[in-house]
């Protein structure tokens, strides 16, 4: 057990930094529109911050997943648009293609990605199927060389920066998880519609879409069912692609906080003459660590670049909550100015709080726990009506 970073490591976090403090950071401020988001992931691609941890047969990085938290966290506490960027390009849907795809869609999607050539979002969740995934009604049917999908999703990431969606959808009749598989659904096949999106409070969209006997090529089928618990287990990974995204968020309202410290005065003395505010500072800092040490151990034992559902779920609970008390305390230590949107922690705020419901809710996560140290499975549904 090593709980040092190598030196590798560390210049790989500052070079990063560095690279993405100077231009990129204002071109993603600016990257408002789905063509300034193309752009900006051509340039991100250029500087090798895409696909981090696909392997470089497939235009990837080829770096280990704690490498890859690493990077992604140092460039979300940079920017949160150029986190997410990397985040969903390295740790997202790719990792699914790689895990379950053939070697023509690992060309083709894994490669794509990387070049910076298109983006992917996940769908998941419909509106009667949230927390309960597997209740998902979405469904598709082999016609010929084709597959037709009817339903609808709900909730959707990045969709009109995307040009795909893989789409979790159900290929039997049974009502059973082992129903599930997924299509790759070019945002332009026919049948297919998005909303205008819905603002969430981090000021991204969240998208519904719409399959009205959607029509996509069979070659984009990535599993024709019983691959639910094989996407479950590549999705591990994406959940710690996004909770390295609220540690680079946490990250930088702890930094800006404790030099604001040292800066504002009240009193004739430095807010960080204060013991109160001593103390706030610690406990941010205690927070951030164990914080980084439970993602970075989850990540350190991956199997493959498959992490363990406990260590994820452990990593998870506990990332979500200590970024949510980081950034509130750094709202607290600024003061009124912390609560103002010309000043930078509250926007930080509003990026993790989301991280307590996606992904897996905490009670979702909690109930995972639970189920692990039990040593049980604990169905959450009502006796008899489901395995
Ligand atoms: C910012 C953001 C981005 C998202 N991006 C995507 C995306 O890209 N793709 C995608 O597919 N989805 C996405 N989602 C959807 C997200 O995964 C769901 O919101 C989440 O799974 C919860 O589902 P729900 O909103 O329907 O809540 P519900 O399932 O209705 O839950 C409501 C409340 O009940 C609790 N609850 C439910 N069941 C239980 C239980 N058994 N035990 C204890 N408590 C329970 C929940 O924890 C929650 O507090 C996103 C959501 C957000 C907020």
């Amino acid at each position: 057990m090593d709980f040092q970073l190598s030196a590798q490591q560390r210049e790989l976090i500052d070079a990063t930094r560095r690279v993405c403090e100077g231009k990129l950071r204002a071109l993603a401020q600016e990257a408002d529109t789905p063509e300034r988001v193309a752009s900006l992931r051509r340039d991100m691609a250029h500087q090798g911050l895409l696909g981090l941890n696909m392997p470089q047969q497939y235009g990837g990085v080829g770096l280990p997943l704690l490498d890859t938290l690493l990077l992604i966290q140092i460039i979300q506490s940079v920017d949160a648009k150029l986190g997410g960027l990397t985040h969903r390009t390295s740790t997202g849907a790719v990792g699914a293609v790689l895990e379950l795809g053939t070697d023509a869609q690992r060309e083709q999607f894994v490669g794509g990605v990387a070049r910076g050539e298109i983006g992917i979002s996940i769908g998941i969740t419909e509106p009667d199927a949230g927390s309960a995934a597997t209740a998902m009604t979405t469904r598709a049917r082999i016609d010929g060389d084709q597959v037709v999908l009817n339903g609808q999703k709900i909730f959707i990431s990045a969709v009109k920066d995307n040009h795909y969606t893989l789409v979790y959808c159900r290929f039997g009749n049974t009502g059973r998880a082992s129903d599930i598989g997924a299509v790759l659904v070019p945002h332009d096949a026919p049948g297919f519609a998005c909303s205008s999106g819905t603002l969430n409070m981090a000021g991204e969209r969240q998208y519904e879409l719409f399959f009205s006997d959607c029509r996509v090529p069979r070659a984009n089928v990535l599993a024709e069912g019983s691959a639910f618990a094989k996407l479950i287990s590549v999705y591990n990974a994406e959940r710690l692609g996004s909770i390295a995204r609220m540690l680079g968020s946490a990250q930088a309202a702890y930094e800006y906080a404790l030099g604001y410290a040292k800066e504002r005065k009240q009193f004739g003395r430095e807010l960080a003459d204060f013991q109160g505010m001593q103390w706030m500072l610690a406990e941010m800092k205690v927070k951030l660590e164990a914080a980084q040490l439970l993602t970075w151990r989850a990540a350190s034992n991956a199997n493959a670049g498959l992490p363990s559902p406990l260590e994820t779920s452990v990593a998870k609970v506990y990332v979500a909550q200590a970024a949510k008390e980081i950034c509130d305390d750094a709202i607290q230590v600024l003061g009124g100015y912390g609560y103002m949107t010309e000043y930078p922690v509250e926007a930080r705020y509003r990026e993790v709080r989301g991280g307590s419901i996606y992904g897996g809710t905490m009670q979702i996560h909690k109930n995972m726990i639970a189920s692990h140290i039990l040593g049980r499975k604990l169905s959450q549904w009502p006796t008899g009506t489901k395995e």
